[in-house]
């Protein structure tokens, strides 16, 4: 009886984080822009809530009533490893003083806006007391959620539980020793063609090819749609309502594509949550009071790479797709045939701006920005300082320099919203979606021939048996185990980047 009671309090506690997300996807997507200010207090009041019920004394006896319950059930069993997961939320949030989660939630909100008006401005001044309040701020739930080694291991550890920067260190020089050599050598070689890429490209008809792969890929309209945001993203409602985002520009194909096969990506992830789950611990993000999803950052990003690179710009996708995308566009693409947009698509091109980069130089960006987290946490760097560090770090890894803070330390909106510690989840997603595209291919050799011929379901359904049913039911290490019999490594990775891009460019 007691399991029922602890099931039953933990699906009204989802019913308010799904309805925070459907709050969130309304102010992203549609709420005109007059309702932020009132919106701001309904998503206080709706996530206080969440947090008073959670921290309530009832959860805590709710919890330790189950704990008895469960206990002679076996250590992997969903009930309980939900039980598990509820005690290690609740703990967390209890280390954390109230009156600190204020500050943090307050300033992560005027961060934002100040952000954007010191990008626009290109002024990094405006914005240098936020991140040092941020980082002030950091430091401090640091402390509270507890590290052995470095302050950045606690806030990493937020988004991805089982990560520190020993072992990020580790994954870098990895990194860097494999894809460095590769970089200089596609660096010195006369890019492909790519002109193409920015012609003419209406945004209805964009918009009716992205509703097709969408769909191709094995995306379920029936319990998802496809929006237009500036920032495209993912957010579920419970796996029967999960919501994607994309973006067009009319001169710019690449970033619909990207986007559209990135969000599709985590979609497909949730839709696939096995249904027993729905409304449970398991289903659920309870850190999701600090923004997280899935069992790691780094895993659910494996299923937006996976989908997105592994598969979205493979040779085999476009040779299948790309006579739809020239039917739509065909004086855009006049002359071009399915190989020559396959390798624009796949042009390799040192760039400033992150979320523009190419498959084999988007780490650089990443391995940046981490290492600058660790910095700023530990004292060793300034935030007057970034700009001069960001700059030497684009010129020692990419070799290009920085024409201005806009496209430096200005870029991305995660600092301004205090996410340190977040970043390092991209890369991770990169590695371990070579790791489990491996192991796929491994467990099922007719995965690669089907996807040749256009069908994906087989590589979806081993994805979901293996993963996506499993919601946060195992945590990153022993799903990685569970798949591919040994932990994180970055040798899959830089074996296929390293194997696509010297086909590409022919360097033998
Ligand atoms: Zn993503």
């Amino acid at each position: 009886m007691s399991y029922q009671t602890f099931a039953k309090r933990f699906a009204a506690l989802n019913d308010l984080l799904n309805i925070a997300n459907l709050l969130t996807w309304d102010f992203r997507v549609m709420m005109p822009p007059g309702g932020a200010e009132t919106r701001g207090h309904q998503m206080a009041t709706l996530m206080g809530m969440a947090q008073d019920m959670l921290m309530s004394d009832e959860t805590l006896r709710v919890i330790g009533a189950a704990e008895d319950t469960v206990s002679g059930l076996s250590e992997g069993s969903v009930e309980r490893r939900s039980v598990a997961h509820a005690r290690a939320a609740v703990d967390l949030h209890r280390r954390i003083p109230p009156d600190l989660n204020r500050r943090r939630s307050a300033l992560n909100l005027t961060g934002q806006g100040v952000w954007a008006d010191s990008r626009a401005r290109n002024d990094f001044a405006t914005l240098r007391p936020v991140f040092e309040e941020h980082l002030a701020i950091c430091r401090e739930l640091a402390e509270c959620i507890g590290y052995e080694n470095h302050p950045h291991d606690a806030m990493i550890s937020v988004y991805e539980p089982g990560a520190d920067t020993a072992s990020l260190g580790v994954l870098f020089a990895q990194l860097r020793a494999g894809l460095a050599p590769l970089v200089a050598e596609i660096s010195a070689i006369a890019p492909p063609r790519t002109d193409f890429l920015h012609g003419d490209y209406p945004e209805d008809r964009q918009r009716s090819f992205a509703r097709q792969i969408a769909e191709a890929l094995g995306y379920d309209f029936r319990r998802g749609c496809l929006d237009t945001a500036p920032h495209p993203f993912e957010i579920s409602q419970t796996r029967e309502d999960v919501r994607i985002t994309t973006r067009y520009h009319r001169n710019n194909i690449v970033s619909a594509l990207q986007g559209t096969m990135h969000e599709v990506g985590h979609g497909l992830y949730e839709q696939n949550i096995d249904p027993d789950l729905t409304r449970g611990v398991l289903a659920t993000d309870l850190l999701g009071l600090y923004g997280v999803g899935g069992i790691s950052f780094g895993v659910h990003e494996s299923q937006s790479r996976l989908w997105e690179n592994q598969i979205g710009r493979s040779r085999g996708f476009w040779e299948r797709h790309f006579g739809a995308l020239h039917d739509l566009f065909p004086d855009t693409l006049s002359g071009v045939d399915a190989e020559t947009f396959y390798r624009a698509y796949n042009c390799v091109r040192p760039g400033q701006i992150r979320v523009e980069a190419d498959e084999l130089t988007y780490d650089f960006h990443i391995m940046l920005r981490v290492e600058m987290e660790r910095r700023l946490m530990d004292g060793s760097l300034r935030v007057a300082d970034m700009p001069g560090a960001w700059a030497d770090a684009m010129q020692h890894d990419l070799g290009l320099k920085v024409p201005d803070d806009r496209q430096g330390v200005l870029q991305d909106m995660q600092w301004s919203a205090g996410q340190f510690g977040i970043f390092c989840g991209y890369t991770i997603g990169n590695v371990l979606a070579a790791q489990i595209q491996g192991a796929a291919v491994a467990a099922d050799p007719q995965i690669p021939f089907d996807l040749d011929l256009g069908d994906y379901a087989r590589l979806r359904g081993w994805l979901t048996d293996n993963l996506y049913r499993h919601g946060r039911r195992y945590d990153r290490d022993e799903t990685l185990h569970r798949i591919t019999g040994q932990g994180m490594d970055a040798a899959p990775y830089i074996a296929y980047l390293t194997g696509k891009y010297r086909e590409i460019y022919a360097l033998g």
